[in-house]
């Protein structure tokens, strides 16, 4: 059994955060992001009591969960990764909610496959804050009218946005301007922070943040 040293630390330290910030620990998410770490990882986490977890790819997903699924039904399963069209239809299938729509051919076949499949997945918007050319996400300035493309042409449950501030940067602009999107568009769920910044996250409004080495140790390099 793999111990969960990690996941009672960042327990204590959203608590904290929330704490510090006035707000309630409750609206916090967090998701325990799983990649790369073996489903005996996740046992172990889901035995201390966590149910939200994160992957950033569907076929290392579709591996993992289904199994973990039949013992505990209540798990929820994010997808935090970039999504291919030609993936859509089994990241619908197999996940609660999509931290990585960014534009208008995946919003057109996650529809028509949510339709298909008759499943309801949370949206969340990417985001691509620090505007830089190899990460996904869409333009800030192009983010409104997204959302309400998504809500009104495709009719997709958009609940909220995500960001990942550039490596190296000073993630708060990042979160404060993704805060500003959001409440311009009418969006309840931010989807930010990570082990090295979920605190500053919090701080900035953060509702849902995506917690992997901190909690489940550093990852294998790619
Ligand atoms: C891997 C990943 C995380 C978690 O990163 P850590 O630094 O290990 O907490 C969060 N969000 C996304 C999109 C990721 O790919």
């Amino acid at each position: 059994m793999i111990g969960n040293n990690g996941l009672t630390a960042v327990r204590a330290a959203i608590l904290q955060a929330a704490q510090a910030a006035g707000r309630n620990p409750n609206d916090i998410n967090l998701i325990a992001v799983s990649k790369t770490h073996p489903a005996d990882a996740v046992r172990s986490a889901l035995l201390a009591g966590q149910r939200n977890f994160g992957e950033n790819r569907v076929q290392e997903a579709a591996a993992k969960f289904p199994a973990l699924r039949l013992d505990y039904p209540d798990l929820r399963l994010h997808l935090i990764g970039p999504l291919q069209t030609n993936k859509a239809a089994e990241a619908v299938g197999l996940f609660d909610a999509i931290h990585s729509l960014d534009r208008p051919k995946l919003a057109a076949i996650l529809a028509t496959e949510m339709t298909k499949q008759n499943r309801k997945v949370d949206c969340f918007v990417q985001v691509n804050t620090g505007l830089e050319a190899q990460k996904a996400g869409i333009d800030p300035q192009d983010a409104e009218a997204f959302v309400i493309a998504c809500r009104q042409t495709w009719a997709l449950p958009v609940v909220g946005l995500m960001c990942i501030p550039p490596a190296g940067a000073n993630p708060v602009p990042h979160f404060i301007a993704l805060r500003e999107l959001a409440i311009r568009s009418s969006l309840p769920y931010l989807s930010m922070g990570m082990s090295g910044d979920y605190p500053a996250a919090i701080a900035a409004g953060a509702t849902h943040v995506r917690i992997g080495s901190a909690i489940f140790g550093v990852r294998p390099a790619a």
